[in-house]
């Protein structure tokens, strides 16, 4: 006979560990105890050696699928009178363990809840410890149900039973309910029948808009085949042309709307259940619902969803909020706020706690490609080679995200959203504490951009603590340098929209060598001049005038008038080298528009008109202080002047970005440092993997990011990165 006391730290808590591990004892005849603490589970486990062995050897392949086990710590004890194996209450202390993400429900939860012999049937509530909420409802840790938002729902008899018995699915499940003691649906409208649900299935099948209360936060929704009341939607929430994500019952449903890959399916039903942007099978087709060739489809994800789906197939889910504030979580709250846009409503009275959008992502080459990492991914940590402990990065400004480090975690924010609003940066500050409280956080190195309006900036120097400040594009570069666990020097491609650059001017189309420590500009593209500033980001017909002034070939945009006085502006206007600029101002230059509706609108709408071709534009460059720029004059005249259909030219100028990016890449990286992809531009897929397969052609090694966004999201994990070498 041997005793062991086993340490397990990972992911270990509100994924039904303990259960499984009373069940692998009474498999192997083993006696012993175990409970949570603040830093995992620990076990003592005591019996005969080879049992022992076997259940050890069984531990890591048989534990539950959403647990992670980081470490396992062995260690011989004396033995003990033991006679039976028990679970041990969760003993309070330091908070240092990991918290489960929300889950979809799993397959035996939706079986049950939709058969009518079951006790649960139509249940719209249902979970087990393989499936349902958790950081959502989390308030603190260790995660037991007093410190959740289902403390305030006392368990009926059967219920308990469930939870105290461990054969049982619900054996310490902490949000289990049933419709006798648990949450409950309410109506808010104008249809009578008794039932929540069926008037809201009424609602929705008469093409009205149903606000609809789910996991991390309130839905709208309404009838996904129904144009009317797509238009309505969109016209209540000043939401003209961004397009909007489809809810599909099953799998066969969304192969009705967008053509899926094997891997793009994967995704969906992952029990993440994240948006993921697909490709329309028709281009032309569901305009109402995304004006580009692309749409972004997800699965129901919360047990209420499913019942929704029983009945309406294809449901339009858009975050209900007010222009540019965080999505709704509160009852009250979107009651007020929401009056005039939703119809309806359908409510409950679980509380979020935590409030966390859907994830959005699309597939590359059969990994996730984020485009926004939240819910079903947060607030499961990265991994760091190295001690990060005390490590804030607040991130950059639009697609605010902090990364806040602890031990080797780097725990990165849910989607916050563009720091704008008060109420935007309140949810920020928010879920800091909440990260702070829950993973015992603290702070003793902030990290910041370098730009210096930047909320997060001003934050960051308010806070009295020693402060690092990032150059924008080393940020993005570090950030795809760490997730790729590159430690040596990199050759940086950066194609984004807007950064803050280490000579005060506008940066945004970079080639950087560097490491985590260093870097240097060897690369850019010549400079736009923005004609009244940061107006020109909206009225993109400005930037289109400014190009062609700048390329001897100027195009009548604006009336004469205006025209003229824009003219006056050039010689005194901001110079910007973003790329998102460049696409902005080429597709207001071929196709006339004056105006884009909302931030990389125009970029996404000429990737999506592009016709196929192989032609591109002649390419130019220029040396200025040892930086080699690409001069777009030549891409501009030819483009003004040549009679060639729009489609076709959209084309052509990705495929002459792609070009000037190989030609860049060969003068400016000869050694064949790795080359690491970066920045919101890389969005756009037909430049990503053109750019990916060339070089990788040319047999560099070429890095991109899967773990977290490109776009400014993923900012705060690269500023993360250079500090924890800088300090
Ligand atoms: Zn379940
Ligand atoms: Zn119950
Ligand atoms: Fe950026």
């Amino acid at each position: 006979m041997i005793h062991l006391k086993i340490r397990i730290q990972g992911i270990v808590q509100g994924v039904g560990f303990r259960p499984f591990l009373h069940r692998l004892a009474k498999a192997h005849h083993i006696s012993g105890t175990a409970y949570n603490d603040s830093k995992g589970v620990i076990l003592h486990i005591q019996g005969h050696k080879e049992d022992v062995q076997d259940f050890l050897k069984e531990l890591p392949q048989k534990a539950p699928c959403h647990s992670k086990i980081e470490s396992i710590d062995t260690t011989k004890q004396p033995l003990e009178n033991w006679n039976s194996f028990t679970i041990q209450e969760s003993k309070s202390g330091i908070h240092q363990t990991l918290i489960s993400p929300d889950m979809a429900p799993c397959q035996d939860c939706v079986n049950e809840m939709l058969d009518p012999k079951n006790r649960r049937f139509g249940y719209p509530f249902i979970n087990c410890t393989n499936c349902g909420p958790r950081y959502t409802i989390v308030k603190d840790i260790p995660y037991d149900r007093k410190n959740t938002t289902m403390k305030e729902f006392t368990m009926c008899s059967l219920c308990q039973q469930e939870y105290e018995d461990l054969q049982d699915r619900r054996y310490h499940a902490q949000p289990n309910a049933c419709a006798n003691c648990g949450p409950t649906l309410f109506y808010q409208g104008e249809q009578k029948k008794g039932d929540p649900l069926e008037n809201a299935i009424q609602d929705l099948k008469e093409g009205k808009i149903v606000a609809i209360k789910g996991i991390g936060g309130i839905h709208l929704a309404c009838d996904a085949r129904d144009p009317k009341a797509i238009l309505r939607l969109r016209k209540r929430k000043h939401r003209e042309t961004k397009p909007l994500a489809v809810m599909v019952k099953d799998i066969d449903t969304a192969k009705e709307f967008v053509q899926l890959s094997v891997d793009e399916e994967k995704l969906l039903i992952s029990t993440q259940r994240p948006i993921v942007l697909c490709a329309k099978k028709n281009k032309e087709a569901y305009k109402e619902l995304s004006e580009n060739k692309n749409l972004g489809i997800l699965l129901p994800y919360s047990p209420l969803h499913i019942l929704l789906m029983e009945k309406m197939d294809a449901l339009v889910m858009t975050s209900a909020n007010l222009s540019d504030a965080p999505v709704l979580i509160d009852n009250n709250e979107a009651l007020e706020d929401l009056k005039h846009i939703a119809d309806s409503f359908l409510l409950h009275n679980r509380t979020i706690e935590n409030r966390c959008d859907d994830s959005l992502l699309r597939n590359f080459q059969g990994k996730p490609y984020f485009i926004r990492r939240s819910r079903g991914y947060v607030p499961i940590p990265l991994s760091s080679k190295t001690d990060i402990t005390g490590i804030l990065a607040l991130g950059a400004h639009q697609k605010g995200s902090f990364a806040w480090g602890k031990d080797h975690y780097v725990f990165l924010s849910p989607y916050i959203g563009d720091l704008e609003t008060i109420e935007t940066f309140n949810h920020y500050k928010k879920a800091l504490h909440t990260y702070q409280r829950l993973f015992d956080l603290e702070a003793r190195q902030i990290v910041c951009d370098l730009h210096p309006d930047y909320t997060t900036t001003r934050f960051a120097k308010s806070l009295s603590l020693p402060l690092i400040q990032v150059q924008h594009h080393h940020a993005h570069m570090a950030s795809c340098m760490m997730e790729n666990n590159l430690d040596e020097l990199c050759f940086g491609i950066l194609f984004d929209g807007t950064g803050f650059g280490s000579d005060h001017t506008i940066w945004g189309s970079e080639f950087l060598i560097g490491d985590y420590t260093n870097f240097k500009r060897v690369g850019s593209i010549k400079q736009i001049p923005l004609l009244g500033g940061d107006k020109a980001i909206h009225e993109i017909g400005r930037i289109a005038l400014a190009l062609s002034i700048e390329s001897n070939c100027e195009i009548p945009i604006f009336e004469t008038g205006k025209q003229k006085i824009l003219k006056q502006m050039l010689s005194k206007s901001i110079q910007t080298s973003g790329m998102g600029r460049l696409f902005d101002g080429f597709y207001a230059l071929i196709t006339h528009t004056k105006a884009q509706d909302y931030d990389g609108q125009a970029p996404v709408l000429l990737e999506s008109m592009a016709a196929t071709t192989t032609e591109s534009y002649p390419l130019c460059f220029y040396e200025e202080n040892n930086i080699r720029f690409f001069d777009w004059s030549e891409m501009i005249h030819y483009a003004v002047t040549e009679t060639k259909a729009p489609e076709i030219q959209a084309a052509k100028m990705m495929n002459t970005i792609i070009e000037m990016t190989i030609d860049q890449t060969l003068h400016l990286n000869p050694k064949h440092l790795p080359i690491v992809l970066s920045g919101g531009c890389f969005q756009n897929q037909y430049l990503l993997k053109e750019i990916v397969h060339r070089l990788q052609e040319l047999q560099y090694r070429v890095y991109w990011h899967t773990q977290v966004s490109c776009n400014d999201e993923g900012i705060a994990l690269g500023q993360l990165a250079i500090a924890q070498k800088r300090m």
